[in-house]
């Protein structure tokens, strides 16, 4: 039977969700956690619970009445007290509706005002993670949580308590109420609610588990929607629709399997409950009709004593059950816990530099990287020497790396895929930390620099050319809000957008879809060129400016990036490219560690590692033939 049981409210036998499943927390650590979000709305607590104990009060009265319109008007058939006792009753009513408007009002706007407080912080905190985070989790299960989960917070910490409260008022008046009515009636009344504090145990137990189930199956859709909807020209062009339909398949199931668990409990749970209600009735009802027939009580006092029992029932199912929907809240309440403990893996230093605007040198001094969580035993192999020894691990993504770039200068690095190149511009922005070795900016450490800072002092354009849904002239000011139009068009102008730009529909208020869908791959780079323009920063970051773009795309970018550079520290991260030629100082990287170093001159006399890829890259490098000569 027990086994039965077991089977029918069983959450597992579904394979393995996307999303692991987040650490359990106990409820006061969930409070204590969330307690400060109240700050805001903590005075309209006091209203919110005055409501709350004035409607079970003005309810007991009505009830009162009702007795007092058996035992006074229609038992003796008298009509005159009637007189007093339907206005009374109005005016009772007429309180309850006020009272639960004033409730409803208040006790939404503490909730909501709760949940625009902890939305916004979760937001601001999942923002302030570092890079290592977001290419380590998904996307997806993180929209989740910042959307979902923040709901069921606010049931387990405000709605849950304030229902909780209302329940042990209706309980005590009603409680009050009965035992003036007949003391050991009421007595009666209470042998059963210690079962239904048992049924509600058990189930609530069930009910956490198929909760968290569900909510992480609900992490696992999301990010699996995400992933398959964000890359629907790979879905499509490779026909892999099916598979997505499969993965998404198996995710929905399993939380199919897991809201069915939770349905089959609180199926179960509520005829269980309403069984002991019904035993609890029967007794009294007996015990009641006979101290009728001995005299011991009326007809309107035993019609109440039935109806207050009904009161008194309802509170006491609904405070255990309440039980559940905590248990239910608590495993939402765990996700955003595990989010809200993620620590920046980047932190400001606490007394971090302002710079303001840096003359733009820029040092690597033997820096050492490798991604975290990369390969185990990696770090303590570090630690030991291993990796100083000479013998470059496979897992460092950057081993002992040097250079320096001049204010103004223009330092080209260049490897084969996978060399370490783009992990030298993350580290640039300081998006990771360098794990040995320090990366200098006019002379200081960048840890030691206000983080905000050494990015403000960086313009960007990336391999994969970011656009925002919005209009193109919101696009171009985003690397600096406060641009003013002649500045936006003097941007375009120079990034040579300005002329596709005026012929687009609405011209610089014309709306770009999403990640820049309705632009070809050629404009969207102009549209970045521009927007680094804007921002006029004095470090200049591009990585693989022209990738993706053919060869007629690639020249016409050319222009617009030497105005971009001119002036400004350049680290372009090219081998296709003329700009690498221009380039005062080249760096040629190989599986993380500096081979060559020197001008385009002086590594094509060398016939190394730069001649070669040169030459392999000569087909697509306007003016370098395939067989490169010194
Ligand atoms: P490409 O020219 O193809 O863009 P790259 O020279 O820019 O390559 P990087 O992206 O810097 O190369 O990668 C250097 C090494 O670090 C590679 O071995 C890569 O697999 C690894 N790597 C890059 N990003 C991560 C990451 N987020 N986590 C773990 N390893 C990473």
């Amino acid at each position: 039977m027990v086994q039965a049981l077991r089977r029918l409210f069983s959450v597992r036998g579904a394979s393995d969700a996307v999303v692991a499943a987040a650490p359990a927390v106990s409820p006061r650590e969930v409070f204590r956690r969330f307690w400060p979000y109240t700050r805001g709305g903590r005075r309209w607590l006091v209203p919110v619970v005055v409501f709350s104990m004035a409607g079970p009060v003005v309810d007991g009265a009505e009830i009162w009445l009702f007795k007092l319109v058996v035992d006074d008007v229609l038992v003796p058939r008298d009509l005159r007290p009637f007189l007093w006792i339907a206005p009374a009753y109005l005016g009772l009513f007429l309180c309850s509706g006020v009272i639960g408007f004033a409730d409803d009002v208040t006790g939404t706007w503490v909730g909501e005002r709760f949940l625009l407080s902890l939305r916004s912080d979760v937001f601001r905190h999942v923002q302030g993670l570092s890079l290592g985070f977001f290419e380590r989790r998904r996307l997806g299960d993180v929209l989740s949580r910042v959307t979902g989960d923040v709901d069921a917070v606010e049931t387990f910490l405000l709605s849950g308590v304030a229902d909780a409260l209302s329940y042990v008022i209706r309980l005590g008046v009603f409680l009050g109420l009965l035992c003036y009515l007949s003391w050991d009636l009421t007595l009666l009344t209470l042998v059963v609610v210690p079962l239904f504090w048992c049924a509600a145990r058990y189930f609530s137990g069930l009910i956490k588990e198929a909760s968290r189930e569900r909510r992480r199956r609900s992490g696992s859709v999301s990010a699996i929607a995400e992933e398959s909807l964000g890359n629907v020209a790979l879905v499509q062009a490779y026909n892999r629709q099916g598979w997505e339909q499969h993965r998404f398949d198996e995710e929905n199931t399993g939380r199919f399997r897991a809201a069915m668990a939770s349905a089959r409990i609180g199926a179960l749970y509520a005829p269980v409950v309403e069984f002991i209600e019904v035993a609890g009735v029967l007794a009294v009802m007996g015990l009641g009709t006979w101290k009728l027939t001995q005299g011991q009580l009326t007809l309107g006092g035993m019609l109440v004593f039935l109806a207050l029992i009904g009161n008194l029932y309802g509170p006491v199912r609904d405070l255990s059950h309440l039980g559940t929907t905590f248990y239910a809240a608590s495993a939402s309440a765990e996700r955003i816990i595990e989010l809200l403990d993620q620590r920046p893996a980047v932190a400001e230093a606490p007394r971090a530099l302002r710079t303001g605007r840096a003359r733009g040198d820029l040092r690597f001094e033997g820096v050492w990287f490798r991604y975290p969580g990369d390969g185990p035993g990696a770090r303590a192999r570090a630690r030991d020497g291993g990796a100083d020894r000479g013998a470059p691990e496979a897992s460092w993504a950057l081993s002992d790396v040097s250079f320096h770039v001049a204010p103004g200068e223009t330092l080209a690095l260049v490897g084969a895929s996978g060399a370490g190149k783009s992990t030298v511009a993350k580290l640039q922005l300081r998006f990771y930390d360098p794990d040995r070795g320090v990366i200098l900016l006019d002379g200081t450490d960048l840890r030691d620099l206000c983080l905000a800072d050494v990015r403000d002092n960086v313009a960007v354009v990336l391999q994969e050319t970011l656009v925002f849904h919005g209009t193109v002239r919101e696009n171009i000011a985003y690397g600096r809000p406060e641009a003013t139009q002649a500045e936006i068009v003097a941007a375009a102008r120079a990034a040579d957008a300005h002329g596709f730009v005026e012929r687009l529909p609405d011209g610089y208020d014309t709306l770009v879809g999403q990640r820049g869908r309705t632009l070809s791959g050629g404009q969207c780079r102009r549209l970045a060129i521009a927007r680094a323009m804007v921002r006029d920063a004095p470090v200049l970051l591009l990585d693989e400016p022209a990738a993706g773009l053919d060869a007629g795309s690639n020249r016409r970018i050319i222009e617009p990036l030497r105005r971009l550079m001119a002036g400004r520290t350049t680290v372009v991260i090219s081998h296709n490219l003329l700009t690498v030629r221009e380039a005062s100082r080249i760096v040629v990287l190989d599986r993380g560690r500096v081979v060559e170093d020197g001008t385009h001159e002086e590594l094509l006399a060398r016939e190394g590692t730069y001649a070669r890829l040169l030459r392999a890259d000569g087909a697509r490098v306007p003016g370098v033939p395939g067989r490169v000569r010194p």
